[in-house]
Protein backbone atom coordinates (compact mmCIF):
# COMPACT_ATOMS: atom_id res chain seq x y z
CA UNK A 1 0.00 0.00 0.00
CA UNK A 2 1.50 3.78 -0.93
CA UNK A 3 2.40 5.65 2.35
CA UNK A 4 1.88 9.06 3.05
CA UNK A 5 3.33 10.08 6.13
CA UNK A 6 1.92 14.24 6.83
CA UNK A 7 4.23 15.14 10.07
CA UNK A 8 2.00 17.24 11.49
CA UNK A 9 -1.51 18.17 11.41
CA UNK A 10 -2.46 21.09 8.49
CA UNK A 11 -5.45 22.67 7.93
CA UNK A 12 -8.45 22.17 5.50
CA UNK A 13 -10.01 19.17 4.35
CA UNK A 14 -7.04 18.00 1.73
CA UNK A 15 -5.55 14.61 3.68
CA UNK A 16 -9.56 13.30 3.55
CA UNK A 17 -8.57 13.43 -0.44
CA UNK A 18 -5.43 11.25 0.16
CA UNK A 19 -7.59 9.09 2.36
CA UNK A 20 -9.79 8.89 -0.29
CA UNK A 21 -7.51 7.91 -3.06
CA UNK A 22 -6.94 4.87 -0.56
CA UNK A 23 -3.47 6.13 0.33
CA UNK A 24 -2.60 4.64 3.95
CA UNK A 25 -1.90 7.99 5.74
CA UNK A 26 -0.01 9.04 8.80
CA UNK A 27 -0.64 12.30 10.63
CA UNK A 28 1.14 14.08 13.53
CA UNK A 29 -0.05 15.75 16.08
CA UNK A 30 -1.74 19.13 15.82
CA UNK A 31 -0.01 20.97 19.08
CA UNK A 32 3.79 20.17 18.33
CA UNK A 33 6.61 18.73 15.61
CA UNK A 34 8.14 15.20 15.66
CA UNK A 35 11.30 15.09 17.60
CA UNK A 36 13.81 13.65 14.90
CA UNK A 37 13.34 10.61 16.39
CA UNK A 38 9.68 10.34 15.79
CA UNK A 39 10.21 11.68 12.66
CA UNK A 40 12.96 9.12 11.73
CA UNK A 41 10.21 6.22 12.70
CA UNK A 42 7.67 7.60 10.76
CA UNK A 43 8.98 7.69 7.73
CA UNK A 44 10.36 4.09 7.50
CA UNK A 45 8.96 2.89 4.03
CA UNK A 46 6.89 5.93 3.00
CA UNK A 47 6.10 7.25 -0.35
CA UNK A 48 5.69 10.56 0.39
CA UNK A 49 6.23 12.88 3.42
CA UNK A 50 4.59 16.41 3.72
CA UNK A 51 7.55 17.92 6.03
CA UNK A 52 7.40 21.16 8.10
CA UNK A 53 10.06 23.31 8.27
CA UNK A 54 11.40 21.84 10.98
CA UNK A 55 11.73 18.70 9.55
CA UNK A 56 14.90 18.39 8.56
CA UNK A 57 15.54 16.57 4.86
CA UNK A 58 18.77 15.16 4.87
CA UNK A 59 21.17 12.00 4.13
CA UNK A 60 19.91 10.26 7.97
CA UNK A 61 16.44 11.36 6.87
CA UNK A 62 16.55 9.66 3.01
CA UNK A 63 18.28 6.94 3.85
CA UNK A 64 16.18 5.61 6.93
CA UNK A 65 12.67 6.57 4.53
CA UNK A 66 14.08 4.27 2.36
CA UNK A 67 14.14 3.51 -1.96
CA UNK A 68 10.65 3.74 -2.62
CA UNK A 69 10.19 7.49 -1.46
CA UNK A 70 9.23 9.77 -4.38
CA UNK A 71 8.27 13.23 -2.70
CA UNK A 72 9.15 15.58 0.33
CA UNK A 73 6.37 18.34 0.09
CA UNK A 74 7.71 20.86 2.25
CA UNK A 75 4.74 23.37 4.04
CA UNK A 76 6.72 26.00 3.15
CA UNK A 77 7.82 28.26 0.67
CA UNK A 78 11.14 28.35 2.00
CA UNK A 79 12.87 24.90 1.95
CA UNK A 80 16.10 25.51 4.16
CA UNK A 81 15.24 22.23 5.90
CA UNK A 82 16.17 20.60 2.55
CA UNK A 83 19.08 19.32 1.61
CA UNK A 84 18.68 19.35 -1.79
CA UNK A 85 21.69 17.71 -3.09
CA UNK A 86 21.59 14.32 -1.09
CA UNK A 87 17.40 14.76 -1.65
CA UNK A 88 18.59 14.65 -5.92
CA UNK A 89 21.13 12.19 -4.93
CA UNK A 90 18.49 10.00 -3.69
CA UNK A 91 16.09 10.09 -6.96
CA UNK A 92 13.56 12.39 -4.59
CA UNK A 93 11.34 15.03 -5.64
CA UNK A 94 10.84 18.38 -3.64
CA UNK A 95 8.28 20.42 -3.73
CA UNK A 96 7.54 23.93 -1.56
CA UNK A 97 4.17 26.52 -1.06
CA UNK A 98 4.98 29.41 -3.56
CA UNK A 99 2.31 31.95 -4.48
CA UNK A 100 -0.22 30.81 -2.02
CA UNK A 101 1.22 32.39 1.07
CA UNK A 102 2.19 35.72 -0.39
CA UNK A 103 -0.40 37.86 0.55
CA UNK A 104 -0.59 36.80 3.73
CA UNK A 105 2.79 37.51 5.10
CA UNK A 106 3.19 40.62 3.44
CA UNK A 107 0.16 41.82 4.99
CA UNK A 108 1.34 40.79 8.51
CA UNK A 109 4.90 42.52 7.47
CA UNK A 110 3.04 45.68 7.01
CA UNK A 111 1.26 44.31 10.45
CA UNK A 112 4.69 44.52 12.73
CA UNK A 113 5.90 48.07 10.74
CA UNK A 114 2.55 49.86 11.59
CA UNK A 115 2.32 48.47 14.90
CA UNK A 116 6.44 49.55 15.73
CA UNK A 117 5.98 52.51 14.05
CA UNK A 118 3.13 53.23 16.21
CA UNK A 119 4.17 51.37 19.11
CA UNK A 120 1.04 49.14 19.40
CA UNK A 121 1.80 46.50 21.27
CA UNK A 122 3.51 48.75 23.49
CA UNK A 123 0.62 50.92 23.99
CA UNK A 124 -1.59 48.26 24.42
CA UNK A 125 0.38 46.81 27.25
CA UNK A 126 0.55 50.19 28.87
CA UNK A 127 -3.16 50.92 28.43
CA UNK A 128 -4.17 47.44 30.00
CA UNK A 129 -1.76 48.27 32.82
CA UNK A 130 -2.89 52.12 33.74
CA UNK A 131 -5.23 54.07 33.20
CA UNK A 132 -2.94 56.21 30.72
CA UNK A 133 -4.38 59.16 29.66
CA UNK A 134 -3.74 61.35 26.47
CA UNK A 135 -0.99 63.20 26.87
CA UNK A 136 1.02 65.62 23.69
CA UNK A 137 3.94 63.54 24.38
CA UNK A 138 2.56 59.94 25.28
CA UNK A 139 4.24 57.21 22.95
CA UNK A 140 5.24 59.03 19.87
CA UNK A 141 5.55 57.23 16.95
CA UNK A 142 6.75 57.53 13.25
CA UNK A 143 4.50 58.18 10.24
CA UNK A 144 5.37 55.74 7.16
CA UNK A 145 4.43 58.31 4.68
CA UNK A 146 6.98 59.36 2.82
CA UNK A 147 9.74 57.43 4.75
CA UNK A 148 12.37 54.96 2.58
CA UNK A 149 11.39 51.41 2.87
CA UNK A 150 14.23 49.75 1.79
CA UNK A 151 13.44 45.80 0.49
CA UNK A 152 16.21 43.07 0.65
CA UNK A 153 15.02 40.58 -1.92
CA UNK A 154 12.09 41.53 -4.04
CA UNK A 155 10.59 38.51 -5.05
CA UNK A 156 7.14 37.48 -4.54
CA UNK A 157 6.87 38.24 -1.33
CA UNK A 158 9.08 41.36 -1.06
CA UNK A 159 6.97 43.06 -4.11
CA UNK A 160 3.90 42.36 -3.15
CA UNK A 161 4.97 44.26 0.35
CA UNK A 162 6.40 47.26 -2.19
CA UNK A 163 3.25 47.71 -3.85
CA UNK A 164 1.35 47.96 -0.48
CA UNK A 165 3.85 50.10 1.17
CA UNK A 166 3.43 52.50 -1.80
CA UNK A 167 0.21 52.71 -1.58
CA UNK A 168 0.85 54.47 1.92
CA UNK A 169 2.91 56.77 0.30
CA UNK A 170 6.62 54.74 1.14
CA UNK A 171 9.31 55.85 -1.21
CA UNK A 172 10.19 51.95 -2.33
CA UNK A 173 14.27 51.58 -2.04
CA UNK A 174 15.03 47.70 -3.18
CA UNK A 175 18.47 45.23 -3.14
CA UNK A 176 18.11 42.24 -5.21
CA UNK A 177 20.80 39.56 -6.70
CA UNK A 178 18.31 40.33 -9.67
CA UNK A 179 17.13 43.81 -10.95
CA UNK A 180 13.42 43.91 -10.82
CA UNK A 181 12.25 46.55 -13.85
CA UNK A 182 8.83 45.97 -13.36
CA UNK A 183 8.64 47.25 -10.23
CA UNK A 184 10.88 50.14 -10.94
CA UNK A 185 8.15 50.98 -13.69
CA UNK A 186 5.18 50.27 -11.42
CA UNK A 187 6.13 51.72 -8.16
CA UNK A 188 8.67 54.02 -9.27
CA UNK A 189 10.86 51.69 -7.49
CA UNK A 190 14.61 53.00 -7.01
CA UNK A 191 17.47 49.71 -7.21
CA UNK A 192 20.48 50.36 -4.86
CA UNK A 193 23.46 48.15 -6.15
CA UNK A 194 24.86 47.78 -2.92
CA UNK A 195 22.59 46.53 0.03
CA UNK A 196 25.00 49.00 2.87
CA UNK A 197 24.04 51.84 0.97
CA UNK A 198 20.53 50.34 0.91
CA UNK A 199 20.55 50.25 5.08
CA UNK A 200 21.92 53.75 5.26
CA UNK A 201 19.66 55.40 3.45
CA UNK A 202 16.35 53.33 4.56
CA UNK A 203 14.18 54.29 7.53
CA UNK A 204 12.64 51.25 7.23
CA UNK A 205 14.36 47.61 6.48
CA UNK A 206 12.61 44.81 4.96
CA UNK A 207 14.33 41.34 5.29
CA UNK A 208 12.45 39.09 2.18
CA UNK A 209 15.79 37.36 1.20
CA UNK A 210 15.52 33.04 1.27
CA UNK A 211 18.37 31.78 3.81
CA UNK A 212 21.08 30.79 1.91
CA UNK A 213 24.89 30.58 2.82
CA UNK A 214 25.01 33.96 1.10
CA UNK A 215 22.09 35.44 3.33
CA UNK A 216 23.47 33.76 6.64
CA UNK A 217 24.01 36.79 8.81
CA UNK A 218 23.54 39.42 6.16
CA UNK A 219 22.11 42.00 9.21
CA UNK A 220 24.77 41.98 11.75
CA UNK A 221 26.98 44.41 14.13
CA UNK A 222 28.93 45.77 11.07
CA UNK A 223 25.77 46.22 8.86
CA UNK A 224 23.43 47.33 11.72
CA UNK A 225 25.76 50.03 12.27
CA UNK A 226 25.24 51.42 8.70
CA UNK A 227 21.58 51.78 9.91
CA UNK A 228 20.01 54.95 10.61
CA UNK A 229 19.17 55.40 14.82
CA UNK A 230 15.51 56.22 13.97
CA UNK A 231 15.00 52.99 11.52
CA UNK A 232 13.24 50.21 11.91
CA UNK A 233 14.48 46.40 10.84
CA UNK A 234 11.44 44.02 9.96
CA UNK A 235 11.99 40.63 9.63
CA UNK A 236 9.60 37.82 7.76
CA UNK A 237 11.85 35.73 6.21
CA UNK A 238 14.18 33.50 8.50
CA UNK A 239 15.49 34.20 11.56
CA UNK A 240 19.12 32.80 10.52
CA UNK A 241 19.59 36.24 8.41
CA UNK A 242 19.69 38.13 10.88
CA UNK A 243 22.42 37.75 13.75
CA UNK A 244 20.08 37.93 17.08
CA UNK A 245 23.21 38.58 19.64
CA UNK A 246 23.95 41.49 17.09
CA UNK A 247 20.28 42.77 16.79
CA UNK A 248 19.80 42.47 21.04
CA UNK A 249 22.81 44.63 21.40
CA UNK A 250 21.20 47.26 19.10
CA UNK A 251 18.69 47.51 19.69
CA UNK A 252 19.67 47.83 23.79
CA UNK A 253 22.25 50.53 22.98
CA UNK A 254 19.21 52.26 20.55
CA UNK A 255 21.78 52.04 18.06
CA UNK A 256 18.49 51.43 15.86
CA UNK A 257 14.75 53.09 16.80
CA UNK A 258 13.23 49.22 16.88
CA UNK A 259 12.78 46.00 15.29
CA UNK A 260 9.71 43.86 14.46
CA UNK A 261 10.32 40.22 13.37
CA UNK A 262 8.31 36.85 12.93
CA UNK A 263 11.31 34.72 12.37
CA UNK A 264 13.75 33.97 15.42
CA UNK A 265 17.19 32.30 14.81
CA UNK A 266 17.06 29.89 17.21
CA UNK A 267 13.25 29.07 16.94
CA UNK A 268 11.43 28.60 19.32
CA UNK A 269 14.24 30.10 21.42
CA UNK A 270 14.71 34.10 21.68
CA UNK A 271 18.18 35.26 22.04
CA UNK A 272 18.60 35.86 25.83
CA UNK A 273 18.20 40.12 26.64
CA UNK A 274 15.51 40.65 23.57
CA UNK A 275 12.84 39.15 25.22
CA UNK A 276 12.94 41.70 28.16
CA UNK A 277 12.78 45.14 25.56
CA UNK A 278 10.10 47.70 24.50
CA UNK A 279 11.37 48.24 21.56
CA UNK A 280 11.08 44.80 19.51
CA UNK A 281 7.89 43.31 18.56
CA UNK A 282 8.34 39.33 17.62
CA UNK A 283 5.57 36.95 16.81
CA UNK A 284 6.23 33.50 16.47
CA UNK A 285 6.21 32.93 12.87
CA UNK A 286 2.71 33.14 12.34
CA UNK A 287 3.25 35.43 9.15
CA UNK A 288 1.48 32.76 6.80
CA UNK A 289 -0.63 32.05 9.35
CA UNK A 290 -4.10 32.77 8.17
CA UNK A 291 -7.06 30.34 6.90
CA UNK A 292 -7.02 31.55 3.42
CA UNK A 293 -3.06 30.60 2.97
CA UNK A 294 -2.56 27.70 5.51
CA UNK A 295 -5.46 26.22 3.86
CA UNK A 296 -4.44 27.06 0.22
CA UNK A 297 -0.80 25.56 1.52
CA UNK A 298 -2.33 22.50 2.77
CA UNK A 299 -4.03 22.05 -0.54
CA UNK A 300 -1.08 22.37 -2.88
CA UNK A 301 1.20 20.01 -0.75
CA UNK A 302 -1.36 17.58 -1.25
CA UNK A 303 -1.70 18.38 -4.84
CA UNK A 304 2.54 17.83 -5.30
CA UNK A 305 1.92 14.58 -3.93
CA UNK A 306 -1.12 13.16 -5.72
CA UNK A 307 0.51 14.43 -8.75
CA UNK A 308 3.98 12.72 -7.96
CA UNK A 309 2.36 9.88 -6.83
CA UNK A 310 0.56 9.37 -10.18
CA UNK A 311 3.08 9.73 -12.09
CA UNK A 312 2.92 13.09 -12.95
CA UNK A 313 5.39 16.15 -12.71
CA UNK A 314 4.43 18.34 -9.46
CA UNK A 315 2.86 21.83 -9.49
CA UNK A 316 5.93 23.80 -7.58
CA UNK A 317 9.02 21.52 -7.39
CA UNK A 318 12.03 23.18 -6.03
CA UNK A 319 15.69 22.52 -7.54
CA UNK A 320 19.09 22.88 -6.00
P1 LIG B 1 11.18 34.43 -3.76
O1 LIG B 1 12.08 33.33 -4.18
O2 LIG B 1 10.05 34.82 -4.66
O3 LIG B 1 12.03 35.75 -3.44
C1 LIG B 1 13.30 35.76 -2.88
C2 LIG B 1 14.10 36.90 -3.52
O4 LIG B 1 15.36 37.00 -2.84
C3 LIG B 1 14.40 36.66 -5.00
O5 LIG B 1 14.03 37.80 -5.76
C4 LIG B 1 15.92 36.44 -5.04
O6 LIG B 1 16.53 36.92 -6.22
C5 LIG B 1 16.35 37.25 -3.82
N1 LIG B 1 17.66 36.86 -3.31
C6 LIG B 1 18.21 35.60 -3.20
N2 LIG B 1 19.45 35.68 -2.68
C7 LIG B 1 19.68 36.99 -2.43
C8 LIG B 1 20.78 37.71 -1.89
N3 LIG B 1 21.90 37.09 -1.49
N4 LIG B 1 20.68 39.05 -1.79
C9 LIG B 1 19.56 39.69 -2.20
N5 LIG B 1 18.49 39.08 -2.74
C10 LIG B 1 18.55 37.75 -2.84
O7 LIG B 1 10.63 34.00 -2.33
P2 LIG B 1 9.33 34.57 -1.58
O8 LIG B 1 8.16 33.72 -1.90
O9 LIG B 1 9.26 36.04 -1.79
O10 LIG B 1 9.76 34.24 -0.07
C11 LIG B 1 10.90 34.85 0.50
C12 LIG B 1 11.29 34.18 1.81
O11 LIG B 1 10.35 34.51 2.81
C13 LIG B 1 11.27 32.63 1.77
O12 LIG B 1 12.47 32.11 1.28
C14 LIG B 1 11.03 32.25 3.21
O13 LIG B 1 12.25 31.98 3.86
C15 LIG B 1 10.38 33.50 3.82
N6 LIG B 1 9.00 33.23 4.25
C16 LIG B 1 8.69 33.34 5.57
C17 LIG B 1 7.38 33.11 5.99
C18 LIG B 1 7.00 33.25 7.43
O14 LIG B 1 6.07 32.57 7.86
N7 LIG B 1 7.62 34.11 8.20
C19 LIG B 1 6.41 32.73 5.06
C20 LIG B 1 6.76 32.65 3.73
C21 LIG B 1 8.07 32.90 3.32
Amino acid sequence: MTKVVVTRQIPGNSIVQLQQIGYEVTVGSQDRSMTREELLKAVIGADAVLTQLQDKVDEQFLATAGPQLKIVANYAVGFDNFDLKAIQAHNVIATNTPDVLTEAVAEHTLALMLSIARRIVEADIIAHKQNQEFGPEVLLGTELKGKILGILGTGRIGSRVAEMARAIGMEIYYYDIKQNPDLETKLQAKFIPDPKELLKQADFVSIHVPLLDSTFHLINQDTLSLMKPTAYLINTSRGAVVDEQALTEALKNRQIRGAAIDVCEHEPKMCPGLESLMNIIVTPHIASATWEARTAMSDLAVENIIQVLSGYPPVTEVKG
